[in-house]
């Protein structure tokens, strides 16, 4: 229904871009989880895919990672295609998936020594850059502690210590902060915004997280509904956000557009109104319905009102993944 807000500079790779991604699609069998999706990436940016479960955000993040092939339309990553050139690529890339990769039984720095031997690292080269990461991602005195017994907010900062061994331009990340709390979140996005110039482009479900990024991709049903920066996205939705609880709400909108001339859209039995002047409406509201309206709330708009604009549906929050195994004893 909403018009599809393209970045102006989506169709022609620029210089500066890490990925520039142009009509892909990708279906399982006939349904399609990429439908046309398009988007280009600048170095150094942080770049976030929010959307909801389905929305295509692990299909689009298999497809960057090289895990799959590219079935239509192109992709150039760091200056490379993508369909062609998928072994370069790789080799330039962090990747942390949404289910963890570390080998529980072993020590922090056991699992960045071998993740680092895959790489070809090796001798006191692979020790030196073990010990930076370590610092890096803050575990220098987690060194010897199994991965098993660590918090997930710690285990998580593993496996970013780990991606990061390699010294990837470009980290892709698919819902990394899942089963986070809030200050283990914020703790892992201190460490990949400590590293100079690195691009990190990662999915998320978590509209909290993805005002961390520099810009952001909304995904419904596989196809772009919006992107810009967080702030940017925000204001198009207009100044404020109106929302109106009534004991009739679909009778109320009509008194408001026939009393007042304001169209008010009816979601989940609620009222919304928004736009830059909406504020000035709630004392004429409160003095002529006062009495059948149960909630009104005031707010700046969120990521959440960018979605409903361009799609006309709320987003529905689910974890995408279940929580870290219960009964576990955990240090943090
Ligand atoms: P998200 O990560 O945003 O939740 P996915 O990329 O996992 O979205 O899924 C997008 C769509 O593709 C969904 O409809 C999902 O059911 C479907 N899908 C994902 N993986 C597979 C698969 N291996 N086989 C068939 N359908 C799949
Ligand atoms: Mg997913």
């Amino acid at each position: 229904m909403a018009q599809v807000n393209q970045a102006p500079d989506s169709k022609a790779p620029a210089a500066g871009a890490a990925i520039a991604a142009d009509g892909l699609v990708f279906a399982y069998g006939e349904r399609r989880a990429l439908d046309g999706v398009s988007f280009a990436i600048q170095k150094g940016e942080k770049h976030g895919f929010l959307g909801p479960n389905g929305s295509g955000k692990s299909t689009l993040f298999k497809l960057l990672s090289t895990l799959v092939p590219l079935q239509q339309g192109r992709v150039t990553m760091l200056g490379l295609d993508l369909a062609r050139e998928a072994a370069a690529i790789r080799r330039k890339l962090g990747v942390v998936f949404q289910s963890p990769a570390v080998d529980k039984k072993l020590t922090v720095r056991e699992n960045l020594h071998y993740g680092g031997l895959l790489l070809g690292l090796g001798g006191a080269s692979l020790r030196a850059r073990c010990d930076e990461m370590l610092a890096a991602a803050n575990l220098g005195d987690r060194a010897a502690d199994l991965v098993g017994e660590l918090s997930g907010g710690l285990r998580r900062r593993v496996e970013i210590a780990k991606c990061l061994l390699g010294q990837p331009e470009l980290v892709l990340l698919d819902e990394a902060s899942t089963g986070l709390d809030p200050a283990a979140r914020r703790d892992l996005w201190t460490v990949l915004k400590a590293i100079p110039g690195l691009t990190v482009v990662f999915t998320t479900h978590l509209m909290d997280e993805a005002a961390e990024a520099d810009r952001l991709t909304l995904l419904d049903q596989g196809k772009v509904v919006a992107a810009g920066a967080p702030a940017a996205l925000m204001r198009e939705v207009g100044g404020q956000v109106l929302d109106l609880e009534a004991t009739d709400a679909a009778a109320l909108a009509n008194e408001l557009q026939r009393e007042l001339g304001v169209t008010a859209r009816v979601l989940d039995g609620a009222l919304r109104l928004d736009g830059e002047r909406v504020h000035e409406l709630v004392p004429a509201i409160v003095q002529r319905f006062g009495a059948r309206v149960l909630r009104l709330s005031l707010a700046h708009p969120s990521l959440q009102d960018v979605f409903l604009l361009r799609t006309g549906k709320r987003f529905v929050v689910t974890e995408p993944d279940p929580a870290p195994k219960k009964g576990r004893r955990r240090k943090s």
